[in-house]
């Protein structure tokens, strides 16, 4: 029997990155037997806590589906195996040929929100001296983009949380705007015990969700707005704590700009007027403003404290970044951020959301969260990587634009996908899968052949999170060491080593190693100085288990709560910026009835390539379920469990009618999980926000109807 041995490490799914130990036996890479376990790991985030995504995890590493070899599409359009130094020297020279004809940017990148900080960092290198491109974004655009444009503009920088997760579980008040984190991220809830022991969690969410259930029994308020009216709510919100003096005087004059401003737009948000835009009684925004303003006043005299959490709900909008805006100009009214026993912050999603969108795999950014317009960052990376300023191409495109210039003429004729299934995830899909089958070449690194590998022309089989080295930033922005515990496949190759080869042949004029540490060590070097500084860490420091919040200079001890001098500004200030609401929610609906939001079920990440091939999960949800209230079902003639058809201005999917009175009437909700028909993507659009480039994923209008009357 094989030795047994434990590796602690984290999980391969949420921002939460729960601690787990991986029990395995020493194997060879052609032994497939040997079984290997998860556990939780007791760690201040999760406390030993896994969700059923977590504890099934092993199950991806030995999964029958696994990529094992290079696959090339012959002239027949048949996936083969075939060798790793025949597809990587004709990846090579389809890229040059493009190049030629086309120019640089004919080639782009897609990376994602999952991918280590290193393989995210050396992504971003890759695409800009590798591959010469600007066309390089990311996944996180359609995740965090909203608040990160939003906290850039409040604070100066963007960390999920500038506070350790614990310091939630002393809060008497907590306000969860658009998190279903008790589905997304179970072993979170354990920190709002104390919001809900005092009665203080309130849950704003057109939906009934598992966590706006948390608020029942008298532990807090659930609020059910109609869906794209949060920044009409939070203006009302608002409204009631200048109108009723309850702001923090002393913290607005000494450590924010732009009170009057916003204070004078805030006049003509009063509740009743709001109550008719959102559907939300004003009573209920009057008590959910002064239940607030008594946790902010509790936290400023040392008592328990009040914080606001925003999630995707609010965020994944056209107009997500104002409406992100007016929730931070809430907890700026309140004193809240920068303060000791209160906060604001927002839930980040993808399991390295967070360093995911600061070593510069995003279309307008370098390494440490810097400005790739910004001549001073441009500088200093240009030295780390040893090339003059001008090899670093400018700003590319955002995600939605970069997709949407696939195969159209001028656009993009190459695309490498790392870490994403774009056919699934991305709005408008079926018109991204036209983009897709429109490309002169489509490379695609994953470990199962995905919805977006199938349409590729050369497959790349990579390591899975269990197989390779590496770090992650949590949602806190305390970064972790993720440690191999089992060997890959033996046709498996790392991304890293992937870029390494890639970049030579490309005669890329920069170190590319395969090396996670030698990596990390020049993502450390290149994010010196900037807002996410990780130049005081290495794997050495990592090892040594000490708490790693960012900015980590070198010569400090990290940052575990960001603020409590002074905001990111040059100023040192926070700043409120005036918002107020561009798109008519309540009007969206007039070329159909209901309005689409899409989101996340406990059971599935993603768009499911991982967990669909879990057998547990599947089974607990198998497939496309659209949530409709039974009034509604009944006025539209369907009966639970019934087959429809949805319609959107941009597609049709097909579902299993789930009848819920956990939604509201004017509502539907169908996960994005699940590819062909049951896509939720056939109905998104290409919307999107102007400031972050979000699109627009909780307000679709749709028309629902059984599919034997269609
Ligand atoms: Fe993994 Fe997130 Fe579940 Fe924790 S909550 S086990 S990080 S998926």
């Amino acid at each position: 029997m094989a030795e047994q041995v434990e590796t602690a490490t984290h999980c391969p799914y949420c921002a939460l990155q729960c601690a787990m130990t991986v029990t395995a036996g020493h194997r060879h890479s052609d032994d497939r037997s040997d079984a290997v376990t998860v556990t939780g790991r007791e760690f201040p985030t999760n406390r030993g806590g896994l969700c059923r995504k977590g504890w099934s995890a092993a199950e991806l590493l030995h999964h029958p589906d696994r990529l094992t070899a290079p696959l090339l599409r012959g002239a027949d359009g048949v996936l083969r195996e075939a060798a790793w130094e025949d597809v990587l020297q004709l990846i090579s020279e389809r890229v040059q040929a493009i190049q030629a004809q086309h120019g640089r940017d004919a080639v782009a990148v897609f990376g994602g929100g999952g991918l280590t900080n290193e393989k995210a960092y050396t992504l971003g290198k890759f695409a800009r001296l590798a591959l010469r491109t600007s066309r390089i974004d990311y996944n996180g655009r359609f995740c965090m983009s909203s608040a990160a444009a939003a906290g850039n503009r409040a604070f100066g920088v963007d960390r999920g949380l500038p506070f350790p997760l614990e310091d939630l579980d002393t809060a008497s008040v907590v306000l969860l705007l658009g998190s279903n984190a008790a589905d997304t991220m179970p072993p979170f809830v354990q920190h709002l015990r104390g919001a809900q022991a005092a009665g203080g969690l309130i849950v704003v969410d057109p939906r009934r969700s598992a966590t706006a259930r948390l608020t029942e029994q008298g532990k807090g308020v659930h609020l059910q707005p109609t869906p794209g009216t949060d920044l009409a709510l939070l203006l009302g919100l608002a409204h009631v704590v200048v109108t009723e003096g309850l702001e923090d005087r002393r913290f607005l004059e000494s450590r924010t700009r732009g009170y009057d401003d916003v204070a004078r737009g805030l006049a003509r948000w009063w509740p009743e007027r709001v109550q008719g835009i959102t559907g939300v009684p004003a009573t209920a925004i009057r008590a959910t403003a002064r239940l607030l303003a008594r946790g902010a006043r509790s936290g400023a005299d040392g008592g328990p404290g009040a914080y606001i959490l925003t999630g995707r709900g609010i965020e994944q909008h056209a107009d997500g970044t104002d409406t992100t805006t007016a929730a931070i100009n809430l907890a700026l009214l309140l004193g809240l951020p920068g303060t000791l026993h209160s906060g604001y912050g927002t839930l980040t999603g993808q399991g390295n959301g967070q360093g995911g969108r600061e070593h510069g795999q995003k279309a307008d950014q370098l390494p440490g969260y810097r400005k790739i317009t910004d001549p001073a960052a441009r500088a200093h990376v240009a030295s780390v990587w040893n090339v003059p300023e001008d090899a670093i191409p400018g700003p590319g495109l955002p995600a939605v634009e970069l997709l949407a210039s696939l195969g159209r003429p001028g656009g993009t004729r190459c695309l490498f996908v790392h870490g994403a299934n774009i056919a699934v995830s991305a709005p408008n899909a079926s018109t991204v899968m036209d983009g897709l089958r429109s490309l002169d070449l489509l490379v695609v690194s994953d470990f199962f052949l995905s919805e977006t590998a199938v349409m590729a022309d050369v497959v790349l089989p990579v390591l899975q999170w269990a197989e390779e080295e590496g770090t992650v930033t949590n949602l806190e922005g305390r970064i972790l060491r993720r440690r191999p515990a089992v060997l890959p496949p033996a046709g498996a190759r790392s991304e890293l080593w992937i870029m390494q080869e890639l970049a030579r042949l490309l005669d890329a004029p920069s170190l590319f190693s395969e090396d996670p540490s030698t990596m990390f060590d020049e993502l450390a070097r290149a994010s010196a100085g900037g807002l996410a500084d990780y130049s005081g860490l290495d794997y050495a420091v990592l090892d040594a288990g000490v708490p790693a919040y960012w900015p980590y200079p070198s010569g400090s001890t990290g940052t575990p709560r960001l603020f409590l001098d002074t905001f990111a500004h040059p100023s040192g200030h926070a700043v409120l910026v005036p918002v107020s609401p561009r798109i008519d929610a309540n009007a969206a609906r007039v070329p159909a009835p209901l309005l689409l939001a899409t989101g996340r079920l406990l059971e599935h990440y993603q768009s499911g390539t991982q967990t669909r091939r879990v057998p547990e999960l599947l089974a607990a949800q198998p497939g496309a379920r659209l949530q409709l209230h039974p009034a509604t079902a009944q006025d539209l003639g369907i009966s639970q469990g019934e087959a429809i058809v949805v319609t959107s201005a941009h597609g049709e999917a097909h579902a299993v009618a789930d009848l819920t009175t956990d939604i509201r009437q004017d509502t539907v909700f169908l996960a994005f999980h699940y590819a062909g028909s049951g896509s939720a993507n056939l109905l998104t659009g290409s919307a999107t926000d102007p400031v972050s480039g979000m699109p627009e994923f909780k307000t679709t209008p749709v028309r629902v109807s059984a599919l034997s009357a269609h």
